[in-house]
């Protein structure tokens, strides 16, 4: 039984949708080798009280943000939902309780400005998991653990967001050298992936370093539903890295074997 592997994308700034660069052609490269029959994805844009999955037919486009030129507000990215894999997501997590939403979420920028590029053809359906903003990170890595099943049965675990995440240290000039302590971050970050220390991603040491790179800890969680599809003996692979706009960490990787 092939098992899938598992992937953290990082989103960055929402015009990433609509760009051409080393990121995107990253994500689009990985798309082209792992072909799922679902994604079940993760967005720090979807952070509800309690859990819910999408399990509409048709998710909906949300153009969840403002100020951006209007190009960005008329991507459409029209996979389908997956309904049954919604409720078997459901039957995974329980005993925590799941709502199934059919009529409220869809797909949020988080989900649709990577997964355009990696499945641009929108063919591949999509079911999106919020967040529940009650858990601690050790609890959604717990949670996260129990969809593992998901990878032997066709569906690719994806969880969107950014390892460093401050808007309000971001500098918009495309040139902005990183921040001192959102490099210090990344690698830390970067280090435990490689030496596989769940426990120093789970629980990252309290210092100012963190508390500058995650101020809110949405757009972190969804590397926890990642890392926490990792077995002893798989690997973690950095996609691709980089950080943009002083404040933005742009690190993807993959657990598992692609
Ligand atoms: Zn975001």
């Amino acid at each position: 039984m092939k098992l899938f592997p598992a992937i953290f994308l990082a989103h960055g700034n929402p015009m990433n949708a609509l760009a051409d660069n080393r990121y995107t052609r990253a994500w689009r490269a990985f798309g082209e080798k792992v072909k799922p029959r679902a994604v079940l994805m993760v967005s720090a844009h979807w952070v509800t009280r309690g859990t819910a999955v999408t399990a509409m037919e048709h998710p909906r486009t949300i153009h969840d943000f403002g100020g951006f030129p209007r190009a960005l507000f008329e991507v459409e990215y029209p996979a389908p939902g997956d309904p049954r894999l919604a409720q078997r997501v459901q039957e995974l997590l329980a005993p925590a309780q799941v709502m199934l939403d059919e009529d409220q979420w869809g797909l949020d920028h988080g989900a649709w400005s990577v997964l355009r590029h990696v499945y641009r053809h929108a063919d591949v359906p999509v079911v999106q998991l919020s967040l529940d903003a009650a858990l601690s990170n050790r609890e959604h890595y717990e949670l996260a653990k129990r969809l593992a099943p998901l990878r032997g049965e066709g569906v690719l675990i994806a969880g969107s967001g950014n390892v460093v995440h401050n808007l309000r240290r971001m500098d918009w000039n495309g040139d902005a050298p990183p921040a001192p302590w959102a490099e210090h971050f990344n690698r830390r970050v970067d280090d435990a992936l490689r030496s596989r220390d769940h426990a120093a991603l789970i629980d990252p040491v309290d210092d100012e370093a963190t508390r500058l790179a995650v101020p809110t800890p949405e757009h972190y969680w969804p590397l926890l539903y990642a890392l926490a599809q990792q077995d002893d003996d798989e690997p973690a692979e950095i996609l691709i890295d980089g950080i943009e706009h002083a404040s933005i960490g742009m690190l993807s990787a993959v657990f598992g074997r692609a």
